[in-house]
């Protein structure tokens, strides 16, 4: 296969790499993916944070090599980039002229066509739903069919599989989204402190309706009385004021990763109680620049390494609301169990808005996601644990965020699972997709799953579990 000779370190946020991949650029694919026996994958920005962005011994396709806007509709607000544009880079633009996103994640520093092949969600999931709900159209380069435009009307299959798609249908080269008009990119926030879990419980769905954006941090090592205390966290949008487009550049960087993470123990329990008692009892209002209340993480330039040299692992499950309560408790309740604290513990309900997409992880209830850093088989036992509690509960864990979920996990969360593999361009594969779906044939070469479970078979199977931990009553 052509490549640019260069082996570059591809790796995700969580601290996988993919091992022995090579560098493909977008214009070489199309060529490239006809010889036989090509395995390739597209890569954005690497911000998934486990193995579903990464291909050991395959060609990574780097995104973000084209990152053109092509063209911008100031009345409609119809926005056609290049796939490989950050969202960073669109906020610079749209902001200022009075559009928004109207699906921002955790961080700015994600490509367009990363946005749309894992369809994320954002804080206002229950007014906007997903990314993909707001794709009008993609172009897609497939090797086998060559470009496609695909919409809601043309190649519709296609469009269903690519939106949450994984990169495993091809290469979105461009893409066009409906932005949303804002009188200010400023955002009025209020924040109102919570003594206990059930408190969230009670003010969820109000502030759902009241709110464009709500989520909530949770101080996940409260025990007792305070058990799940934390912050509800709501914004919208100022109806006038500045329409700054770029985010404030980072307070610090992590300049190279500690031997043994800070982020346990005793330091991780006075970082949650400084930061509870930071906002003071009752609801507070004030207004903030755009990054400070979606991307607050961004301001500290490569965190991800203060989880030590193994990465970090990230659980992100959704709960059907009827189950919502005792599902997040009994996941809260499991990393007390297993002795591991999760740094930044986000807590989010989803709406009824329905995806595009075939494999979309955002469904109606409620998300939990937990931070770990990867202590090795202790920390694989709890992601296990997590995934039994959510898939008994009736709901899903997120693919992209994970390191090792088994096949049987990922079958259950996503039914459509085999639709999708039905529509995966043959060039197109991930350590992910072979660890969880592939056959012999399409496993790497050389992988670095060196922890990952033996799995010689490929074939759907239901992984050994550890024994079960506070199995909740649902
Ligand atoms: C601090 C932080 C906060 C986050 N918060 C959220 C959140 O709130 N909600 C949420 O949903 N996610 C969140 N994420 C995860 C992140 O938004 C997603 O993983 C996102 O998809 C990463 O985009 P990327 O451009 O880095 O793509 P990568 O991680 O490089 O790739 C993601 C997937 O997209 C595919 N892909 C990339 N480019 C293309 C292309 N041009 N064509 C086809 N396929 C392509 C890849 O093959 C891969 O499967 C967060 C991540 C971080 C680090």
């Amino acid at each position: 296969m052509s490549d640019h000779g260069d082996r570059v370190r591809f790796s995700s946020w969580g601290g996988s790499v993919a091992s022995g991949a090579h560098a493909v650029s977008p214009a070489d694919f199309d060529r490239a993916s006809r010889q036989p026996g090509v395995r390739c994958l597209p890569y954005g920005n690497g911000r998934s944070y486990g193995d579903s962005c990464l291909l050991s011994g395959g060609g990574m396709i780097e995104a973000r090599r084209n990152a053109r806007i092509l063209s911008f509709d100031e009345e409609t607000g119809l926005l056609e980039a290049e796939a490989g544009i950050l969202l960073s880079e669109i906020i610079a633009f749209a902001g200022p002229r009075g559009w928004f996103p109207q699906v921002l994640p955790g961080t700015q520093f994600v490509t367009l066509g990363g946005a749309i092949a894992n369809d994320i969600h954002g804080k206002n999931h229950h007014r906007r739903g997903t990314f993909g709900v707001h794709v009008d159209n993609l172009v897609l380069m497939r090797s086998d069919q060559g470009r496609l435009t695909c919409s809601r009307t043309e190649h519709a299959d296609l469009f269903a599989a690519t939106i949450s798609g994984m990169g495993l249908t091809g290469l979105i080269e461009e893409a066009t989204i409906r932005l949303m008009r804002v009188g200010s990119t400023e955002i009025c926030e209020t924040t109102t402190r919570f003594d206990r879990l059930e408190d969230y419980f009670e003010r969820a769905e109000a502030a759902d309706e009241r709110h464009e954006y709500a989520v909530a941090w949770i101080d996940s090592l409260a025990t007792g009385k305070r058990f799940g205390r934390g912050h509800l966290i709501c914004g919208d949008h100022a109806a006038s004021g500045r329409r700054d487009g770029v985010g404030r550049p980072p307070i610090a960087s992590v300049p190279l990763t500690p031997p043994v993470s800070p982020l346990m123990g005793p330091a991780l329990k006075a970082f949650n109680e400084v930061y509870y008692r930071k906002a003071k009892p009752g609801t507070h209002a004030r207004t903030v620049p755009f990054d400070g209340f979606f991307f607050p993480l961004d301001r500290v330039g490569r965190w991800n390494r203060l989880y030590g040299p193994r990465g970090l692992c990230q659980h992100q499950g959704v709960i059907p609301d009827e189950h919502g309560p005792a599902g997040v408790r009994a996941l809260i309740e499991c990393a007390h169990t297993h002795g591991q604290g999760s740094f930044l513990t986000v807590l989010k309900r989803f709406g009824a808005i329905a995806s595009p997409g075939i494999t979309a992880f955002a469904r109606p209830g409620y998300t939990l996601t937990l931070d770990f850093p990867n202590r090795g088989a202790r920390t694989l036992a709890l992601l296990e644990e997590l995934d039994r509690i959510t898939i008994e509960a009736g709901g899903a864990v997120n693919p992209y965020k994970h390191h090792r979920m088994s096949s049987a996990t990922f079958a259950t969360s996503f039914p459509r699972f085999q639709d999708l593999d039905a529509l995966r361009d043959r060039a197109m594969v991930s350590d992910f997709w072979l660890r969880t779906v592939g056959n012999a044939a399409e496993r790497p070469v050389s992988s670095n799953q060196a922890e990952a479970p033996s799995n010689d078979t490929f074939t759907l199977r239901d992984d050994a579990r550890p024994a079960p931990v506070g199995t909740p009553a649902f």
